[in-house]
C-alpha cells in the first residue's frame, strides 16, 4: 500500500475538502516535521502552487503524492495568484507551498492571500514548520514579545542604517521585542560585525543555524563572542536564523564615539591625514578598511 493510501485509510471518516486557498507550510529540514494535515491537504486539492516545481516534486514523491504542481514564484507571483484565485472562485481547492516553512515568510504567498480575501474566497492557514519561531522559542530570549524582520539589507551602508534604526525603535520602548532576522552564511559574518557597531561587543545574541537537521546548533553569547566563534571557522554554511536580545544596554563612551567621530578625533588630534585615520580606527574596531571607508563615506557628513 502507498503511502498516500495507508493515510486514507487509517482516516476514513475524514471530511472531503472544502474549497479554499489553503496555505501549507513545509519542512525546514526534517521532512518529519511535516503534519498529517498538511499530508491531508497535499493530496486532495486540485493543485499546488509552489515555488519551485523540482523541489515540491522531491516533498511529493517522498510522501507518494500525485497532485498536479503549478509553479508560483517571485518573478510570476502576481499574475499566478490571479489565476489561482479565479481557480478557487470556480470551486477549486489550491495549495500554496514554498520550498521551505511557511508560505508567505520570507517567501511568496501574501499577494495570493490579499487577492483571496478581496475576492472573499475562503483562505486556510495550516500551522507548522517556521524558522524564525523555531529559532525564537529555544534562544533563550523573551518569546512573550518579538519582531520578525525577514532578512537585513545585503549592502553594507543599508543594513548599519537599518540596524541603527531597529536600535532606535528598540531604545523608545520599555521592555523592547526579541529580534529575529534571517540570514545568508557568505553574509553573516559582515552582519555581525555590524551588531557589534551598532549595538556594542556585550549584547546578547543568538545565532541558529540548520535547524531541525543533522548538524543543528545554537551559538549563544555576546555579539563579539559569536562573531569570534564564525571567524575561528574555516566556513560558515547552512541556513540561519540571528536572534538580538530586546533589552539594549546603553553603550559606553568608546562604543558610542560613531566610527565618522572616531576618523575626525584622529584627523584632528593627531594630524594624520584621512586614509591614515580610516586605516587606524579599522584596525581598532575589527573592521575591513574598505568596509571602514565605506562607513566614513556614508555618516562623514553627520
Ligand atoms: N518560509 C520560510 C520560513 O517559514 O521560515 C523562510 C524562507 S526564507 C527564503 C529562507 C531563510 O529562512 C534562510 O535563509 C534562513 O535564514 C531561514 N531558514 C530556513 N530554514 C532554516 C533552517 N533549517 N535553519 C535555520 N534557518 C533556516
Amino acid at each position: 500500500m502507498s503511502d498516500a493510501a495507508a493515510r486514507a485509510a487509517d482516516r476514513p471518516d475524514r471530511e472531503p475538502l472544502a474549497p479554499g486557498l489553503y496555505l501549507v507550510p513545509t519542512p525546514i529540514g526534517n521532512l518529519r516535521d511535516i503534519t498529517l494535515r498538511a499530508l491531508d491537504v497535499l493530496e486532495h486539492c486540485d493543485a499546488i502552487a509552489c515555488e519551485d516545481t523540482r523541489e515540491a516534486q522531491k516533498l511529493l514523491n517522498h510522501f507518494g503524492l500525485r497532485t498536479p504542481t503549478v509553479s508560483h514564484h517571485l518573478h510570476n507571483e502576481r499574475e499566478r495568484a490571479e489565476d489561482l484565485v479565479r481557480r478557487v472562485q470556480a470551486g477549486e481547492r489550491i495549495a500554496v507551498v514554498s520550498d521551505a516553512g511557511m508560505p508567505g515568510i520570507a517567501d511568496p504567498g501574501e499577494i495570493a492571500v490579499s487577492l483571496a480575501i478581496a475576492a472573499g474566497v475562503p483562505v486556510h492557514a495550516l500551522p507548522g514548520a517556521n524558522a524564525a519561531v523555531t529559532a525564537l522559542v529555544a534562544s533563550g530570549f523573551t518569546g512573550e514579545r518579538f519582531s520578525y524582520r525577514g532578512f537585513l539589507p545585503s549592502k553594507g551602508g543599508e543594513r548599519r542604517s537599518a540596524l541603527e534604526a531597529v536600535r532606535a525603535e528598540m531604545e523608545a520602548v520599555a521592555g523592547a521585542p526579541t529580534q529575529i532576522f534571517y540570514e545568508t552564511p557568505h553574509r553573516i559574518v559582515e552582519a555581525l560585525a555590524d551588531v557589534v557597531a551598532v549595538f556594542g561587543p556585550g549584547h546578547g545574541v543568538v545565532l541558529a543555524r540548520e535547524l531541525t537537521k543533522l548538524h543543528e546548533e545554537f551559538l549563544r553569547g555576546t555579539a563579539a563572542e559569536v562573531l569570534a566563534m564564525l571567524e575561528a571557522r574555516e566556513r560558515v554554511r547552512g541556513e540561519m536564523v540571528l536572534l538580538l536580545n530586546g533589552s539594549v544596554t546603553p553603550l559606553d563612551s568608546a562604543e558610542q564615539e560613531s566610527l565618522a567621530a572616531a576618523i575626525r578625533r584622529a584627523m584632528r588630534d593627531e594630524g594624520v591625514d584621512e586614509m591614515t585615520a580610516v586605516k587606524r580606527i579599522a584596525r581598532e574596531r575589527g573592521l575591513s578598511k574598505s568596509e571602514a571607508y565605506r562607513e566614513w563615506q556614508r555618516t562623514r557628513g553627520r
